[in-house]
């Protein structure tokens, strides 16, 4: 075995799977058709791997929703919740996504990827028997392609770690005894299958902090597993960061293999001894497996033979860092990219071939006619990489140069603070929402038709000024004191921005599996990125022409726009943030030159990028921080800074976003009452505070009275001056028939406590 997949993508090249599924669930066609899809897509997928000679190619990757829930189901560990449903399709996907009677599990990330799985709730499960059923079918399908099929599970701790109880606790290892005796009688059942059986055990949860401590159970269960399946060859596989503590737990196991990410994990260098001392095989991930880019063949080959310096060649089989379930398919639909750039990227298919070709190099094999255009082709797409004026603009590297000066708060916030009140003269308790009104039909149609070239750009202005107006008028009439312009112009919030920069561009089929059959298509900051012009100032002024309360304009923040992306991997991700944080900064002047004087930066994203390991939250934090002080130093100090942030898990970065200094920023909270404020208020935050006074996320309408309630909880925390009141996030989602009485509801709530103040 020579070369190794991860795991591939499932939705299918174009989406086949997702239209599919949905199709079925409203009814329209029958299951048998999604599974027609279904089996067609495996095995497409398969012949993609065979024929760029992949040895190790893996089933049970595909999942017609997760594959957490798939393992759940493998394990007869199911919702009991659920079990009073017969059809097993039906239970499926009511787990999955809910039906009328039931709801759905809980969703969550996938460690630090934007893939989100279902999460188990590990004391409220059934006790049925595992169920072999969809891995023995897929086996005997691949066997039936001529292919040696790789069985891929999610091992035994990164399941439990990724679980939780149903008091809401995370990772409950008091299951681990019950969940490894039904992973035993599972591999019991594989080694059944055939006479030799590979079998692949997902652990991404032994890069994480929690490795160290879970060495036992490591050490515990894949020697269990080993037992129970003598003719299996186990190999652990981790990714997306270095798992140096976990390999010296599994060097003491009987596996066969253990895969290192060494993309994302370059510590994982120096546990390659430790891997070749135990005479087990070594899974290389030199194959990025979440990036876009092309890799540089004889850089990844070098790689290789720096590696094989603790371990024999022969033990060493080449693979992608990851499953390429987070990349997009192929390049083959990609037709409106500029050539130059797309000849800068790989996607999952294409990542096929550079593995192909890297191990072959590696091995001294000879290259077929293809193989060595194709080498020829990956050195010069490299070299105009190197050299391309499309990515390296001498104006942002001399701008770069300025960037230490910039790395710096602005003067402290009570001073600021009071010549903001001075001037707005916004009283305690101010009113004011997080950016977006309803994305109507007619809204999106209208934005539609202009990007069809349906209507002309002054057809298009002149119903955007409609809405917009509209908008406007309706939230002074009703008494909200800081208005916002509602966003009418934006399809999503990093893709307007990254639409208007140079360097940033839009591919027309990079969609990547978000959860279930829901896709996103990030956008590929592929150069250094500028701003050419103004990208919110014209709707901004508009906007606040129309009234004479404070306009807020509306931003989103570098860090964001990063994390929502596919980023250039030639140069370190904090480069590309302060690239773009010069651009929010240059939109910032703009704006506050022409009136617009409160400002919000979004950061969204803000929490996502953290790295999986402690270690490396520092370095993170350090330029994202930095980041956000490049973007809104440039504010005067009467020049209002907002940022909004949705999630509700603060308390273990509060102090960095205290450290943000932004004047005002509105956070997630409807839905946990006063408890997250204590978290501002115990570590003594001076800032002003938005906390989200109702939850935006559901069409209930909230009353007045439970909006007073809650705000006057709100002021058993903190005063009523530090504090903002405005919904937890954007109205984009909801209808104006929500929204009208929501809001209307909240000034009157407002009212209500001011007086009693
Ligand atoms: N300003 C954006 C909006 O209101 C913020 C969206 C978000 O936080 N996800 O839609
Ligand atoms: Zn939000």
């Amino acid at each position: 075995m020579k070369t190794f997949v991860t795991g591939f993508p499932r939705i299918g090249e174009q989406r086949e799977l997702k239209f599919a599924l949905e199709k079925y669930w409203k009814g329209e066609v029958p299951f048998s058709e999604v599974e027609e899809v279904a089996e067609t897509l495996k095995k497409r997928h398969w012949k993609y791997q065979k024929d760029a000679n992949i040895d190790a190619i893996s089933i049970n990757d595909f999942s017609l929703y997760d594959t957490t829930l798939d393992t759940m189901i493998a394990l007869g560990l199911e919702p009991q919740s659920h079990q009073d449903i017969d059809d097993d399709t039906e239970r499926y996907f009511a787990i999955a996504r809910g039906d009328k009677e039931h709801r759905a599990l809980e969703m969550t990330k996938w460690f630090n990827t934007n893939y989100h799985y279902i999460v188990p709730v590990l004391d409220e499960t059934t006790d049925k028997p595992v169920n072999i059923d969809k891995i023995k079918a897929e086996y005997q399908a691949a066997k039936a392609e001529g292919i040696t099929p790789k069985i891929n599970l999610i091992g035994p701790l990164t399941f439990i770690a990724n679980a939780k109880n149903s008091q809401g606790e995370d990772a409950p290892f008091d299951a681990y005894e019950k969940v490894m005796q039904k992973y035993e009688a599972l591999l019991e059942l594989i080694a059944k299958l055939d006479e030799k059986i590979i079998v692949q055990f997902d652990e991404p949860v032994l890069v994480t902090d929690k490795a160290a401590e879970l060495a036992m159970l490591t050490k515990d269960a894949y020697t269990r597993l080993s037992n129970a399946a003598a003719n299996a060859e186990i190999y652990v596989i981790t990714y997306f960061d270095h798992a140096t503590e976990a390999v010296k737990a599994l060097c003491t196991t009987p596996v066969v293999g253990i895969g290192l990410d060494f993309v994302y994990g370059a510590e994982n260098k120096e546990v390659v001894k430790d891997i070749a001392d135990a005479g087990k095989k070594l899974v290389a991930g030199v194959i990025d497996g979440r990036n876009v880019w092309i890799s540089d063949i004889y850089a990844k080959v070098s790689l290789l033979e720096e590696i094989a310096k603790d371990i024999d060649k022969e033990d060493i089989i080449v693979s992608t860092s990851c499953s390429l379930l987070h990349v997009p398919f192929t390049l083959k639909y990609e037709e409106k990219l500029d050539s130059e750039v797309k000849s800068w990227l790989a996607y999952a298919v294409e990542k096929l071939g550079e593995l192909n070709l890297t191990a072959k190099c590696f091995f001294g094999e000879t290259l077929n006619t293809e193989e060595q255009a194709l080498l020829e082709a990956n050195r010069q797409a490299n070299q105009s990489r190197r050299n391309s004026q499309k990515i390296h603009n001498p104006d942002v590297q001399a701008r770069m140069e300025t960037i230490a000066s910039l790395q710096k708060k602005r003067i402290p916030f009570e001073e600021r603070i009071v010549k903001q009140h001075a001037k707005f003269n916004y009283p305690p308790l101010a009113t004011t929402t997080i950016g977006s009104f309803p994305q109507t039909a007619q809204v999106r149609q209208t934005r539609r038709a202009f990007k069809n070239g349906e209507i002309d750009e002054a057809t298009y202005i002149e119903k955007m000024k409609a809405f917009t107006k509209e908008c406007v008028a309706w939230q002074d009439e009703i008494g909200l004191e800081v208005l916002v312009h509602g966003e009418f112009e934006r399809n999503d919030m990093v893709e307007y921005f990254g639409e208007q920069l140079d360097g940033v561009a839009f591919s027309q089929n990079g969609w990547v599996q978000s959860y279930g059959s829901r896709c996103v298509k990030p956008p590929l900051i592929y150069g250094d990125v500028s701003r050419p012009s103004p990208m919110t100032l014209f709707w901004s002024t508009y906007a606040q022409s129309l009234t004479d309360k404070p306009m807020k304009g509306m931003l989103t923040g570098a860090v964001t726009i990063l994390n929502w992306s596919f980023v250039r991997d030639d140069q370190p991700r904090s480069q590309t943030c302060y690239q773009i944080s010069f651009a929010i900064r240059d939109e910032i002047d703009d704006l506050q030159n022409a009136g617009i004087e409160m400002i919000q930066v979004d950061e969204a994203a803000f929490k996502e990028g953290y790295p999986l390991r402690k270690e490396k939250r520092p370095a993170y934090e350090d330029f994202a921080l930095k980041s956000f002080w490049v973007s809104t130093n440039v504010a005067k100090e009467t020049t209002q800074i907002h940022t909004h942030m949705c999630y509700s898990e603060f308390n273990d970065i509060i102090q960095t976003i205290e450290a943000m200094d932004a004047d005002v920023i509105s956070i997630e909270t409807a839905r946990s009452g006063n408890v997250l404020l204590k978290v501002f208020a115990r570590t003594g935050y001076k800032h002003e505070i938005g906390p989200g006074v109702y939850d935006i996320h559901s069409p209930r309408i909230p009353s007045v009275e439970e909006m007073v309630e809650q705000i006057e909880a709100l002021l058993e925390v903190l005063p009523a001056r530090q504090l903002w009141i405005n919904p937890d996030c954007g109205l984009k989602t909801r209808g104006w028939a929500e929204v009208k009485p929501s809001l209307e509801n909240m000034v009157k709530a407002v009212k209500i406590v001011r007086e009693s103040l």
